[in-house]
């Protein structure tokens, strides 16, 4: 061989004896084959053989077994964000002329997808109530093919009665897919709630550093499973080995991460919810939050999410008090090691009307600072949020 050519072709070294506790990174675009017949029968490698570097490698495998065997699925596919796992689930089961439940608290681009990408193809969308529970078949009808619950709802925090849904949608061959981002499956198992769909923002708990994007989805029918590959193919959706490497190093610290930070956002939530001041806290562990009983019921902790629906006195106080914050940085997002708090507004995105939705409300994700500096913050934010 010339040098041009040893600059290309890598030497085959020993791997004997070499065994380590990290999952190897897999890259690749092109997949190699022995022979031409192996080339020319790639096709009909199946859900989980190797044909092209788009649809996964070792890597993105062993990240997709690993949440499958938490989810209690049968296949789960990786996507390029938590917003794209939502979106390739409803162009995968919904055709002009079908309908989609959407709840009125869901995470808001889901609105925007379907209000301005479906809507225009004839794709229609219903909001709901999320407290509905098995009154949700009052808005079925025959053009309805998936209902979608997000539960804790985005930023109102409340907790949906997913069997109870799931249950009336199964009745009618309505699909259901669960946007389960707050709990991970180590807090709730959609699929054996009732679910056809468990969706995740990989980006938050799994991820774990605030420094990647990558969704997933995990279905208990492998029918559902060839669906969303063909979808996925034909879009061109596939996620880096790089990405999958980070993910798969932030899932083995979820455990232990998720119990400090649900710990400490009861904690909070509880003492806040004591001062004065302060207004409603909404986190699924008070009584006070919609959907708390159901919570208590199916779910086995909280994360460490929460949100606080400021007094509208306290509206030209916000920047003065945000100002205060030594340890909390201010952004959206969650589940990094870093606290973080965000004042939302959700008026905008909301149809059914509640008091709340007129207030801004301080959305807060406990991470993994002291809890003292932390709480000395929040005492200074409220402290600052006081009418003089
Ligand atoms: C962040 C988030 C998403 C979207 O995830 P990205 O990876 O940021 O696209 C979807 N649903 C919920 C509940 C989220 O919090």
């Amino acid at each position: 061989m010339r040098d041009l050519t040893k600059t290309v072709i890598h030497p085959e070294v020993s791997h004997d004896g070499f065994s380590s506790l990290s999952v190897p990174t897999a890259r690749a675009s092109t997949i190699l084959f022995r022979d031409a017949e192996e080339y020319a029968t790639r096709g009909q490698r199946g859900l989980d053989g190797y044909s092209y570097g788009l649809h996964g490698t070792p890597t993105s495998r062993t990240l997709e077994a690993q949440l499958t065997d938490l989810e209690g699925g049968v296949r789960t596919v990786l996507v390029p964000s938590g917003q794209a796992a939502i979106t390739v689930i409803m162009l995968t089961v919904l055709m002009p002329g079908d309908t989609v439940l959407i709840p009125d608290n869901v995470y808001p681009p889901v609105t925007g997808f379907c209000a301005n990408y479906l809507a225009p193809r004839g794709i229609n969308f219903r909001v709901y109530d999320p407290m509905a529970g098995e009154q949700i078949s009052d808005l079925f009808d025959a053009t309805t093919k998936l209902v979608w619950v997000e539960s804790p709802g985005s930023t109102t925090m409340e907790v949906q009665d997913i069997p109870a849904i799931s249950k009336a949608a199964k009745a009618r061959g309505i699909l259901v897919g669960c946007d389960n981002t707050w709990a991970t499956p180590l807090l709730f198992k959609p699929l054996e709630n009732g679910a056809d769909f468990s969706m995740h923002a990989l980006s938050k708990y799994a991820g774990g550093h605030s420094d990647l994007l990558m969704g997933s989805i995990t279905v208990s029918d492998l029918d559902l499973r060839r669906r969303l590959r063909d979808t996925m193919r034909m879009i061109g959706l596939g996620v880096s080995p790089d990405d999958v490497t980070l993910t798969l190093r932030g899932l083995e610290t979820m455990g232990v991460r998720l119990a400090h930070v649900g710990k400490v956002s009861i904690e909070f939530a509880e003492r806040l919810a004591q001062m004065p001041g302060v207004g409603t806290v909404l986190h699924p562990a008070l009584p006070s939050c919609p959907g708390h009983d159901i919570w208590k019921r199916d779910y086995s902790g909280a994360s460490g999410l929460f949100s606080v629906v400021l007094p509208v006195s306290g509206e030209p106080l916000l920047a003065g008090a945000l100002a205060k914050l030594k340890t909390f940085a201010i952004g959206s997002s969650f589940g990094g090691t870093r606290s973080l708090i965000a004042p939302m507004s959700v008026k905008s995105f909301r149809t059914i009307a509640a008091a709340q939705n007129e207030s801004t409300i301080l959305r807060i994700s406990v991470g993994l600072e002291d809890p003292q500096d932390l709480w000395a913050d929040l005492a200074a934010f409220f402290e600052a949020m006081l009418p003089a």
